[in-house]
């Protein structure tokens, strides 16, 4: 099995060519990390790995398996997803599968469901899923992502093995990162790469989305606020998070450069991560107003939120909580 133009992630890729090439898929995939790591992309190249005639050198990229995988319509490919709210993968969906997955495949050696944001699978849509995973046929091949495994139920976890993806070194993310975004230095690559953890969604992401400047411009407003003396426009600013997630992530990734920064620059050290202009500012403003103890809980709060994001906790209490919780630590 072969991985073109997934960075990093060496073990986890000779483990799968090792089980690919012995015919020894476990039935069941779970692929977890962090948005940006690449789930997705490692699940589609498990599947079109699956449904391709190369034989170990799988996928080929241009036999019809490959092809109809790539453009979406090969027969033994079946993906699914929720909406990305909390339990919006519903169990009509798993349903449907427990209906098709006893059918031989059309034309490949496998049948291959790919789950997407499987976090999002009801406990009713996880336990239908459960009776497939107890008795599968031989070709059926489940690929779930999801950020952390443990938010799926101990009895599908374990059915299935579960592969950590982690982020590529400097040198493979700049490359993987440069090959999507052609119009950006290697240099800039490289500041984007330290800034974003060698996390390559996050910096194609950070080249590429105008959302990304939006939340950025909110994660600033959001730092300066903090040491304002009115409650009104943290609240304020904050109300468009309410009922976006991904803006609470993103906000949030950004969030966390700048609490760093701000208790960099109160070791009195000069490596930023957020960049210079109104992000330093703000830094600058509360490693000024902050004790040292409050100022190291910032990017703790910041962790704390970001990871019950991922474990589809209700949005908007969690905005809520984590503006009060922010104000308690400014201490205004
Ligand atoms: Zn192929």
């Amino acid at each position: 099995m072969q991985f073109p133009d997934f960075a990093g992630n060496q073990e986890i890729k000779q483990l799968l060519d090792h089980m690919f090439t012995e015919g020894r898929l476990p039935h069941a995939v779970i692929l977890q990390g962090e948005d940006g790591l690449g789930k997705r992309m490692l699940a589609e190249i498990i599947a079109s790995a699956a449904v391709c005639s190369a034989g170990e050198k799988a996928p080929c990229g241009k036999c019809p398996g490959c092809i109809k995988a790539a453009a979406g319509s090969h027969p033994d490919i079946h993906r699914a997803q929720g909406t990305g709210a909390s339990r919006s993968f519903h169990v009509e969906e798993i349903r449907f599968i427990r209906s098709d997955v006893y059918k031989k495949p059309h034309e490949a050696r496998y049948r291959v469901y790919l789950l997407f944001g499987a976090h999002t699978m009801s406990v009713q849509a996880q336990n239908a899923l459960l009776k497939v995973l107890e008795e599968p046929p031989e070709y059926a091949l489940f690929i779930l992502t999801c950020p952390s495994a443990s938010a799926l139920l101990p009895t599908v976890r374990s059915r299935a093995q579960i592969f950590s993806l982690t982020p590529p070194s400097l040198e493979e993310a700049v490359q993987a990162a440069l090959k999507k975004c052609p119009q950006v230095t290697p240099r800039e690559m490289e500041e984007a790469a330290l800034r974003w953890g060698c996390n390559v969604g996050k910096m194609i992401s950070s080249f590429t989305e105008e959302d990304r400047a939006a939340a950025t411009a909110l994660a600033v407003s959001i730092a300066q606020a903090a040491c304002a003396p009115q409650e009104l426009p943290l609240l304020e600013m904050t109300a468009p998070m309410l009922r976006d997630r991904e803006l609470v992530r993103q906000v949030m990734d950004y969030l966390l450069l700048v609490f760093r920064d701000a208790c960099a620059i109160r070791a009195g050290s000069d490596a930023l991560l957020a960049g210079s202009g109104d992000a330093e500012k703000a830094a600058r403003m509360l490693a000024g107003s902050l004790t040292r103890e409050r100022l190291v809980r910032l990017p703790q709060l910041v962790r704390e939120t970001r990871e019950r994001v991922d474990r589809n906790a209700n949005t908007p209490l969690l905005v809520t909580e984590f503006c009060a919780r922010l104000r308690t630590l400014t201490g205004k």
